[in-house]
């Protein structure tokens, strides 16, 4: 009987595995201590690579439907525990444990989603011979992620890894490394040895990573910053490098819009597990027509909005996940007051509070370039902004280093198509936020990655193409 609330191991070959010192994890709704887990180093990270490659040639030689049936087997093993683990998730993340449960429960699907889609491969025969194109793994891949969607993150690394038989080294974010321990720890047995290895450790273990001489891919989740150096760090051995980074997506809202109908959905595209998800709307510009019935429905819509502990009945929004992410989205709202901005609703941070809460926070059409609108908030903070022009609020939302997703508000599907061709981004969503799907790529334009995850683009991304020709006679 796995116990989900102590006894955190990492996965090494299989087995379970500890290291010298410890990590301690805090739970973001009362900043306290409540779990330790080993802080891997070098010494720890070599046997974990080396036994993914022990496991390699094993794994990427087992027939493809037995690789089919372990992503369904990972399905299984996730409902089967999802109560267990979404709490779990819960204490780490903060987030309402009804959203922890819609992780996890995406994380099912993901895995039978995956398991069941056709691999890339030709074989043409013509007058001059045979050609057989191929796509074949890499070897042992390393999965860097975040601690706003621990696992479903993780899960857009391992299951398309595992499919096309690549073994892998996932190493969780140090803020949320519990979830992926306990779930590490139940596909012991399930997954042959040394396939997936879980270790967790500080930050300084994310560059032993992207050094490692023996690992053939990184595949990375996380802040802009953090991509250009693991895109640097893989230079050096030539590794072929994923990378999901930051975003600051615009939602644009047409004129034509029911004020009424789209003020909920669209406060949950911004706010949704407080604003920390990649394709969160960071931005929004609203037409002149509507600003203000607008932004009055979004702030009376967030009043009613219940920010507490993620475990208590009647939460809609956790805190902020850990201390220095709560420390900038403080700065940005400080910075907000003294530049004399005004604030529909929140601005006031009670610091008297236990737990990294920030009230819902809702800016009135500051300038261009402001600090608010410019930077990621990551957070519960969110701009409104004026148009009047289409095509200026177009340049506006485009005028950014990053690309992640974007939306468009509409009643006129055609319309908003016509103005999401213009988005510079890698997903555009009309009527809703940008959003993954296990069947089409995701990934963003500009600074916001390099590659894609999801879809067929995720699984070629874990493969070299091989082509073998064979002549006539
Ligand atoms: P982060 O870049 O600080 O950390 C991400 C991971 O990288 C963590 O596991 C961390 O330990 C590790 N790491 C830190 N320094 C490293 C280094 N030098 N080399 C290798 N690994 C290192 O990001 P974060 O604060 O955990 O996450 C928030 C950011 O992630 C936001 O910018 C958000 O937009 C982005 N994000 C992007 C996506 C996407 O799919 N594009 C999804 C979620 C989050």
């Amino acid at each position: 009987m796995t116990d989900f609330s102590s006894d955190f191991t990492m996965t090494i070959d299989g087995k379970a595995a500890t290291a010298a010192a410890t990590l301690p994890v805090r739970n973001p709704a009362t900043d306290s201590v409540f779990a330790q887990v080993p802080d891997a180093g070098q010494a720890e990270l070599d046997l974990a690579v080396a036994a993914a490659a022990r496991a390699f040639p094993g794994w990427a030689a087992t027939p493809v439907e037995e690789r089919r049936a372990a992503l369904r087997a990972i399905a299984a093993i996730v409902t089967e525990n999802i109560q267990p683990l979404s709490r779990l998730l819960t204490q780490e993340q903060g987030r309402p444990l009804a959203d922890a449960l819609g992780e996890l429960g995406a994380t099912s699907y993901w895995a039978t989603a995956t398991a069941d889609m056709a691999l890339p491969g030709a074989e043409t025969d013509g007058p001059q011979g045979r050609v057989i194109t191929r796509y074949v793994p890499l070897g042992v891949v390393g999965a860097i992620v975040p601690w706003n969607y621990p696992i479903l993150l993780s899960m857009f690394k391992i299951l398309p890894a595992l499919l096309t038989g690549n073994t892998l080294v996932l190493k969780p974010s140090p803020y949320t490394p519990l979830t992926s321990l306990k779930l590490g720890e139940l596909l012991r047995g399930v997954l042959p040895d040394g396939v997936l290895n879980v270790i967790s450790g500080g930050d300084a273990l994310g560059p032993l990573l992207t050094a490692h001489p023996d690992i053939a891919k990184i595949s990375f989740t996380g802040s802009t910053a953090t991509g250009k150096r693991v895109m640097a760090g893989a230079a050096a051995t030539l590794k072929r490098v994923t990378l999901e980074l930051g975003g600051n997506d615009a939602a644009i809202v047409l004129p034509d819009v029911d004020v009424d109908k789209i003020a909920e959905p669209l406060f949950w595209a911004a706010f949704r597990n407080s604003g920390q998800i990649c394709v969160a709307t960071k931005r929004i510009y609203i037409h002149e027509d509507i600003y203000d019935r607008l932004s009055a429905a979004l702030a009376d819509y967030a009043r009613g909005v219940v920010v507490g502990d993620g475990l208590e009945q009647g939460t809609r929004l956790g805190p902020v996940q850990n201390r220095l992410q709560y420390d900038r989205v403080k700065d940005l709202i400080a910075d907000a007051k003294a530049n004399g901005l005004t604030f529909l609703t929140g601005g006031d941070v009670d610091e008297s509070r236990a737990g990294y809460f920030i009230p819902v926070t809702i800016v009135d059409n500051p300038p261009d370039d402001a600090r608010v609108v410019v930077e990621e908030a990551f957070g519960p903070v969110l701009p409104l902004l004026k148009y009047r022009d289409i095509d200026d609020a177009v340049a506006r939302a485009n005028a950014t280093t990053v690309g992640l997703g974007g939306s468009v508000w509409s009643s006129d599907m055609n319309a908003a198509a016509a103005v999401a061709e213009r988005l510079e981004t890698g997903t555009v969503q009309i009527n809703g936020p940008a959003s993954p799907n296990p069947h089409h790529p995701f990934g963003g334009h500009k600074q916001s990655g390099l590659g894609a995850e999801n879809g067929p683009d995720g699984l070629l991304a874990y493969t070299n193409p091989k082509v073998i020709s064979i002549p006539k006679g």
